[in-house]
């Protein structure tokens, strides 16, 4: 499926070939910080099949326990996180963070990992009281 997005600020954009079955969601602690909120949304795919087509984003490295470097690419500008890459041979990987995709309402996950950090209200999301808009 061919797709392509930008960061909220439009300095930043890209376009991208993914497999609409790779989605997944992460509950880890370090995608909690670095997201801001309560789980990451992905879609990973082979680094070829990934353009950027405007703008150079900003990378933070976050080097894990055991000692994996983890390149995290967002726009300096308006802070969006963008896509997620590695080094060596986990170069040929990238992963494209969910809400940049312009075609996100397509694109559903299909399995979650560490689930044992998920917020623990996840489940009661669905039931609250909700308006469309604000
Ligand atoms: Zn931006
Ligand atoms: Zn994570």
């Amino acid at each position: 499926m061919k797709i392509d997005g930008a960061c909220h600020c439009g300095q930043i954009s890209f376009e991208a070939e993914v497999d609409p079955d790779a989605v997944s969601v992460c509950h880890c602690t370090d995608c909690q910080q670095l997201t801001g909120t309560a789980y990451r949304v992905s879609v990973s795919l082979p680094s070829d099949h990934f353009r950027l087509t405007k703008g150079s984003p900003k990378t933070y490295v976050k080097t894990a326990d055991n000692g994996n470097r983890r390149l995290q690419m967002f726009c300096s500008d308006c802070g969006s996180p963008i896509f997620t890459t590695g080094e060596g041979e986990a170069a040929q990987e990238i992963a494209i963070r969910w809400g940049t995709i312009r075609q996100r309402r397509d694109l559903a996950p299909t399995r979650q990992i560490w689930c044992a950090s998920a917020a623990p209200w996840l489940d009661a999301v669905s039931a609250l009281p909700g308006t469309a808009g604000d």
